[in-house]
């Protein structure tokens, strides 16, 4: 798999994250069958964004990506998402993006202006697959922009020639820097080799990136990725959205308000070609649910954390066969994560009322079916917390005064504060109760 991964400029947004878990679950579960996945995806550390950033706070722009490329794994990792087998750099891979320029120079479907290198799109058959629509199509009412040499408003730089103060590099062209095009198609077939099984990213991305990148691959006469996956945007609450209100602002901020996994059952709750709302609504209902979880786990005093269990594992360990099956012919029409999860919710109910009805054991396989479902899509049951903090416990106990006496604007400012502190917050018959 190869997906297409963070410019390195800024914190990521909340569209990062759900790019991330989509392609975390499709991996976890392409391993959960036991198939072995080698996942690529790239850092841009160098592009025209990091260069402004850098310009605009008087530092170089290698000090701008490290800054940001340790805030982006950081926000991955409290996602629970698996790190990349590879992360190739774009500042590393400058050499063969230059002799793959060369070629398609060479090869005629490239040229060289004053501003840069083009690609001529013309010469690439079934170009506007990704976009699905013919070139003529793609072409009626496009302009050049002023400024730019190209020949065609379709063609697209390969390498951008460098202007005053511009970090650069050096090609036959003169010095200058490859476009963000080019690092993928380089990159991927680098470390994947042709006819790689997926290419993955934001469905923003299909086109013009991913339809430039197979373009330069059909032009140089290799095969390129034999499945597209595209992931569908993130709402946040259109014009609603304001700090005032609550909505998350960066992928930084809802992960200082809630338990990462809580952002990875609203994305497995919606198909991963649909739009999901991140609103302080959808994340208090997938807090919820992920509660119900946990608690299923302390009940049956299962082990919590990752469960590590493949298909052949689960079958041989009595996971409800039933479940299992629909679980699979959902995962396998298309991720239908949505049906899954309805799956895992299914059993965590019939856990529950099988042990309520006496049968202990049966009512601990389930539960069991259902952490191992739940862990196929890297969803994993968290301990119970006993360590509550003396902080915490003011507030808590100032958040159940507060319930006490109906004040619930403040009981929900309380239960902020906490969620800010890293607990997901449950109400139940004795108060307030905490955990991670
Ligand atoms: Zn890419």
């Amino acid at each position: 798999m190869y997906v297409c991964g963070p410019t390195v400029y800024d914190v990521p947004h909340i569209g990062h994250g759900r790019f991330v878990l989509v392609f975390d679950v499709l991996r976890r579960y392409l391993e959960f069958l036991g198939l072995e996945v080698r996942y690529v995806s790239n850092v841009t550390d160098i592009d025209d964004k990091i260069i402004a950033r850098a310009n605009d706070e008087g530092r170089p722009p290698e000090a701008v990506a490290q800054q940001y490329e340790a805030v982006w794994w950081e926000a991955v990792d409290a996602l629970g998402v698996k790190r990349p087998s590879e992360t190739p750099h774009a500042t590393a891979y400058v050499a063969a993006m230059v002799a793959l320029v060369a070629d398609l120079v060479e090869r005629g479907a490239a040229y060289d202006t004053a501003d840069g290198v083009y690609l001529s799109v013309a010469a690439v058959d079934g170009y506007g697959l990704l976009a699905h629509q013919s070139l003529d199509s793609l072409l009626s009412g496009a302009r050049v922009e002023p400024g730019e040499q190209k020949r065609s408003p379709a063609d697209f730089a390969l390498w951008k020639k460098a202007k005053a103060g511009e970090p650069a590099w050096p090609s036959p062209w003169g010095p200058g820097r490859p476009g963000w095009h080019t690092e993928c198609v380089v990159m991927s077939l680098d470390l994947l080799g042709e006819g790689f099984d997926v290419h993955g990213g934001g469905i923003d991305l299909a086109f013009p990136h991913h339809e430039n990148e197979r373009a330069q691959a059909v032009a140089l006469g290799r095969h390129f990725a034999r499945h597209w996956v595209h992931n569908g945007f993130v709402e946040v609450g259109g014009e609603k959205m304001s700090k005032s209100l609550g909505n998350f602002t960066s992928l930084t901020d809802l992960l200082e308000r809630t338990d990462g996994r809580a952002y990875r059952l609203l994305v497995l709750r919606s198909h991963y070609r649909s739009p999901v709302e991140v609103t302080p609504r959808t994340i208090a209902d997938a807090e919820e649910a992920l509660a119900r979880l946990d608690a299923l786990a302390w009940r049956f005093g299962l082990p919590t954390g990752d469960p590590g269990t493949d298909l052949a594992a689960a079958r041989a360990e009595g996971v409800d066969a039933d479940a299992l099956d629909r679980f699979l012919s959902a995962m396998d029409d298309d991720l239908d994560t949505p049906g899954a999860m309805a799956g895992v919710f299914e059993l965590v109910r019939r856990a529950n009322a099988t042990a309520d009805a006496g049968d202990e054991a049966e009512g601990r396989l389930l539960a069991r079916s259902a952490q191992v479902l739940a862990g196929a899509l890297g969803l994993a049951m968290a301990p119970r917390d006993s360590e509550v903090d003396e902080e915490s416990a003011a507030l808590v106990a100032r958040r159940d005064a507060a319930r006490a006496a109906k004040d619930w604007a403040l009981a929900d400012e309380l239960r902020a504060a906490l969620a800010g502190r890293g607990w997901v917050v449950e109400d139940g018959p004795e108060g307030t109760r905490l955990h991670r």
